[in-house]
């Protein structure tokens, strides 16, 4: 089993929709997947139509034993989620002094082949138990003009954790998310990118595409809701690379 966490402590760069729609693309592709919900926003729990769900990630945090009876199916076969519930948004508190308590809890998965970890909008406890659980990082930049501003206070954090709470942990990639083709600033930003990050980036771009903001309210990820739409082709490709790239580490 491999962990992979999809990370940036910028809100609205398409985390959640990178996390929901890869897993579920993973999915279709035959792999046994389990979607971790780490934001109190519970974006991605909803989005797969699981909101209202009593217990959770954060239960399970408390007790990894009872991780299987805290998990749920979703619509999509081969895809399962351990939703967010609004208990979650006072755990920080709780796992500040505790960075391994989502290691723990991944050391008593099993049957899966990936577990893909949505992980919230800040460099607090919650986002830092990602890195110290994860074994590789999927970094979403938005394809914006301000798309490095703050890379750096994240990429300090993910090395003072390979220095210490996690050496083994990866940078799988970076993607450009909500990239506008019709437009120079998207494609100055991909030069940017690609120059500042090397081959690093994904080939993959994900275009802006009004098919991908939708799908969340029919609780359906885009392989389902709208699987011809180029959003969809997008996830699909990023996909195929990240099993590349994960058969690497
Ligand atoms: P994050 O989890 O980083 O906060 P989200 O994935 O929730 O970001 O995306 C923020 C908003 O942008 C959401 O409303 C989402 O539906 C929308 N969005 C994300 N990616 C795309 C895209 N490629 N095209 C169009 N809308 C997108
Ligand atoms: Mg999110």
């Amino acid at each position: 089993m491999k962990a992979l966490g999809i990370v940036n402590q910028k809100g609205g760069v398409g985390k959640t929709t990178t996390a929901v729609n890869l897993a579920a693309y993973l999915a279709a592709g035959g792999r046994r997947v389990l979607l971790l919900d780490m934001d109190p926003q519970g974006n991605a729990t909803s989005g797969l139509g699981l909101r209202g769900a009593e217990q959770g990630l954060y239960e399970a945090l408390g007790d990894p034993s009872r991780l299987k009876e805290f998990t749920r199916e979703t619509s999509q076969p081969g895809l399962h989620v351990l939703p967010s519930t609004p208990d979650l948004a006072g755990a920080g508190v709780e796992l500040a002094d505790d960075p391994d308590a989502l290691g723990r809890l991944l050391a008593s998965v099993s049957g899966y082949d990936l577990v893909i970890i949505d992980a919230p909008p800040s460099l607090g406890p919650l986002t830092v138990n990602v890195l110290a659980a994860a074994h590789a990082l999927l970094i979403p930049l938005q394809a914006e003009y301000y798309a490095l501003e703050g890379l750096a206070g994240l990429m300090e954090t993910v090395e003072r954790v390979q220095g210490g709470l996690n050496p083994r942990l990866k940078v799988l990639g970076v993607v450009l998310t909500m990239f506008d083709g019709r437009t120079n600033l998207s494609q100055e930003v991909e030069t940017m990118v690609r120059q500042h990050f090397g081959e690093l980036v994904f080939w993959s771009v994900i275009p802006r595409n009004v098919r991908l903001s939708e799908a969340p309210s029919y609780a359906k990820p885009i392989n389902a809701f709208a699987p011809l739409s180029s959003g969809a082709a997008s996830y699909k490709r990023l996909a195929e690379e990240v099993l590349q790239r994960v058969e690497k580490i």
